[in-house]
């Protein structure tokens, strides 16, 4: 791949599974986009409705309980995308348009790893295209109760820096913090599993939540014990599953982010309001067509700096 182009997937590719809220079964099926697309979604399969397109921006975002949602004004949505956008981001992929044949995506084994297979399996093509970033150029906040999100400018790359802190002895207060990029996230992120409590499980299903879950696709957490019987795949898989959580959240800026996001105690719905609220404030953000040098992170913003496109925006 050439380095500052866009990117697309080779060919079609798709994975069946279902969903781990609904627990509907449900093919997603990724295929390769022209340049300047962004992710698109597609939800098909709808009783004989037309298929609906919608695109992964935050501004499409209609839920963040449990799950990140997308939809529109018909009705139409397609629920826990982030798994799958982390793997798209994760991996460099700019363009792609995802077919779902129902409501969610399917939840595979809580991971972001079927999804890296699949993709592996398209393969990744450069396209004729500059790569677009969307940078990050003054720090934004949000504070929700125990919860702190924020950007700040950072030039080397999309930095993740997540923090946990649950209360129980078998967690506790995780961090991780990582520059991402493919290698990186097929090692560290990727492969980290949806997790979830036992004691919550009554309350989940009588919301008509987590109706799909099982040892299968999530890490259940009992009072003194992880009830999967294989056990863990890192010892801190729960913060490397959030900051995947993050990552896919945040693709919804709509272009590869040069900036540092850090999260602590949060969550989807923390990183929709950080990420709203950065979108919300326009100089706070630009979009550059290439990585250009650091400079003091409080230096005034210039017009003039960054390389700006006005034909792009990114709501
Ligand atoms: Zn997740």
């Amino acid at each position: 791949m050439k380095a500052g182009r866009q990117t697309t997937l080779r060919k079609r590719v798709s994975v069946a599974g279902a969903g781990v809220h609904s627990g509907l079964p449900v093919t997603l099926t990724m295929s390769p986009a022209d340049a300047d697309s962004g992710i698109i979604f597609v939800r098909t399969g709808n009783d004989g409705q037309p298929e609906r397109e919608l695109r992964a921006r935050a501004c499409s975002v209609t839920a963040t309980d449990l799950a990140t949602v997308l939809g529109d004004e018909s009705g139409v949505f397609v629920s826990t995308v982030e798994h799958v956008l982390a793997a798209l981001c994760g991996l460099g992929v700019d363009n792609c348009i995802v077919e779902i044949d129902g409501p969610e995506a399917p939840i595979m084994d809580g991971s972001a790893a079927p999804f890296v297979a699949a993709i592996d399996r398209a393969g990744v093509m450069s396209l004729p295209a500059p790569r677009r970033y969307f940078k990050v150029l003054k720090p934004v906040r949000v504070i929700k109760g125990s919860a702190v999100g924020e950007f700040r400018p950072y030039d080397r790359g999309f930095r993740v820096d997540v923090e946990i802190d649950f209360d129980h002895p078998l967690i506790g207060r995780q961090a991780i913090a990582m520059d991402v990029e493919p290698g990186m996230f097929r090692r560290e992120i990727g492969r980290a599993r949806t997790f979830g409590f036992m004691r919550d499980v009554s309350k989940l299903w009588s919301s008509g939540y987590a109706l799909g879950a099982s040892l299968e696709n999530t890490v259940v957490v009992a009072e003194e014990r992880i009830l999967n019987p294989e056990g863990l795949r890192f010892p801190d898989e729960f913060v490397r599953h959030k900051a995947l959580d993050a990552i896919g959240d945040l693709a919804l800026a709509g272009a590869p982010i040069l900036g540092a996001y850090r999260s602590v105690r949060g969550g989807h719905k923390l990183n929709h309001a950080v990420l709203a609220a950065l979108l919300g404030d326009p100089s706070a953000w630009t979009v550059v067509e290439e990585r250009l040098p650091a400079r003091p992170v409080h230096a005034p913003v210039e017009a003039g700096i960054a390389l700006t496109l006005p034909a792009v925006s990114i709501p």
